[in-house]
């Protein structure tokens, strides 16, 4: 049993405290810590609703340091799960440092005015971990998180060498709104406009943003255009996948998103350069995000299916394999259980496991790790009792 601080009461944040309060034999405590307070109270007075159970809530700023680490001494709590921005990675490792506290997170560091978006800034954190005796697991959501986790099940279970891997990430949800990000738009935008890359034969290989397609019959959705992107969970997993020849990452992005997102890059809005405007520094991104719907209010209107795994191939006992593995999650069903969206919960689901198996001691070790470095058999049993049942398919 264990007291967890939960740091960002955004659409993540409020499904891992609701995930979290329905496991009270692990989490014993929950406090939740958001730079507005009102947003925890009304997650905890949703969690309280929906389950019976308190928790605490508190205001933190978790890009200050200081803050940090008054919160964390006051709180005493057994780990950090930090669901705010990947702005703030790095005040809250260096925190939970200091403090002596374990911590985990759904995305790599990106800085507010340089998105470096890779691992470099925390995976030199191993060494100062392990001599405090804590650990770190980075990008515990769904992409990255459970998609590194089937690549190490199938690591073990199906393959002797996987070759090749394509993680597929569909959304076939609708909100009705004609354009709208299902998570902070800030950072998906980001993440869309970027050039792709892949990487195949032991280098990377760049693409224009959108150059490739794939169309893809998913389950549960049907066929639906997926685009070659870069994303966080390649640079882990070419490193701890041995004999991989290709990875690539692949979502789907519907004609009229492509459209919005063309238009907007066109006139300046996705810039993050700042401009003057009547007097004041802005950044197009950021004013962007302020006219844009808050994901967290699509819960209630987004119908449909996610659906997101990895096709891999590779050879077993010297014959060839392709496996399917992959999750459906359905968005009214999400938002019944917890009051959010899919792409919230398929997030915050895998954080509260990954928090979990590190409480109670099954995957928890001193240094920083990826979640393909752990065992894949709980993280995977733990995702079918808990909303997020997978699906393994010979092809
Ligand atoms: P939201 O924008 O909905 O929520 C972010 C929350 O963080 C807000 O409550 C915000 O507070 C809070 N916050 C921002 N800055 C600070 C700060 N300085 N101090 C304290 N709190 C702060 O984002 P999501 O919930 O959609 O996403 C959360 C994280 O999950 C992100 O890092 C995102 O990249 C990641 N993610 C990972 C996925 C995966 O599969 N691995 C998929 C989807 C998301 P306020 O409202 O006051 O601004």
């Amino acid at each position: 049993m264990a007291k967890v601080l939960i740091i960002g009461a955004g659409g993540v944040g409020s499904v891992a405290a609701h995930k979290c309060a329905q496991v009270p034999e692990v989490f014993s405590e929950i406090v939740l810590a958001s730079r507005s307070v009102d947003k925890c109270e009304a997650i905890r007075d949703s969690v309280k609703q929906r389950t019976g159970r308190e928790i605490e809530v508190a205001q933190v700023d978790a890009g200050q340091k200081s803050e940090l680490v008054a919160l964390l001494q006051k709180v005493k709590p057994a780990m950090v799960l930090h669901l705010a921005l990947p702005y703030q990675d790095l005040t809250i490792m260096e925190a939970c440092l200091e403090c002596g506290v374990d911590y985990l997170d759904t995305a790599n560091y990106e800085s507010e005015d340089n998105p470096c978006f890779d691992y470099s800034r925390q995976w030199p954190f191993d060494e100062s971990y392990r001599n405090k005796g804590i650990m770190g697991l980075l990008g515990s959501g769904f992409d990255p998180g459970v998609t590194n986790v089937f690549c190490a099940y199938a690591a073990k279970h199906y393959f002797d060498e996987i070759h090749y891997i394509d993680i597929l990430d569909a959304n076939g949800g609708d909100h009705g709104y004609p354009f709208a990000t299902n998570f902070n738009p800030e950072i998906n935008i980001r993440e869309v406009t970027a050039r792709g890359r892949y990487w195949e034969n032991g280098q990377w290989v760049e693409t224009e943003p959108m150059e490739k397609k794939w169309v893809f019959d998913f389950p549960g959705i049907g066929p639906k255009d997926a685009y070659l992107l870069y994303h966080e969970e390649l640079e882990s997993l070419v490193k701890n996948i041995k004999g991989l020849k290709r990875i690539r990452f692949w979502m789907t992005f519907s004609e009229q998103y492509l459209k919005h997102l063309e238009v907007l890059g066109n006139v300046g809005m996705t810039s993050i350069e700042p401009v003057m405007f009547e007097g004041r520094e802005i950044v197009p991104l950021q004013f962007l995000k302020a006219l844009l719907p808050d994901p967290a209010s699509l819960g209630p209107r987004t119908k449909g299916k996610t659906c997101i795994g990895n096709i891999m191939e590779g050879v077993k006992d010297g014959k060839p394999r392709k496996i399917y593995i992959y999750n459906n999650c359905d968005h009214e069903e999400c938002y019944r259980e917890v009051g959010s969206q899919a792409v919230s919960y398929t997030t915050g689901v895998p954080a509260m496991i990954g928090a979990m198996l590190m409480v109670n001691g099954v995957w928890r070790k001193p240094g920083i790790y990826n979640m393909e470095q752990l065992d894949p058999d709980p993280f995977m049993e733990q995702l079918n009792q808990h909303g997020l049942p997978w699906q393994v398919k010979e092809l």
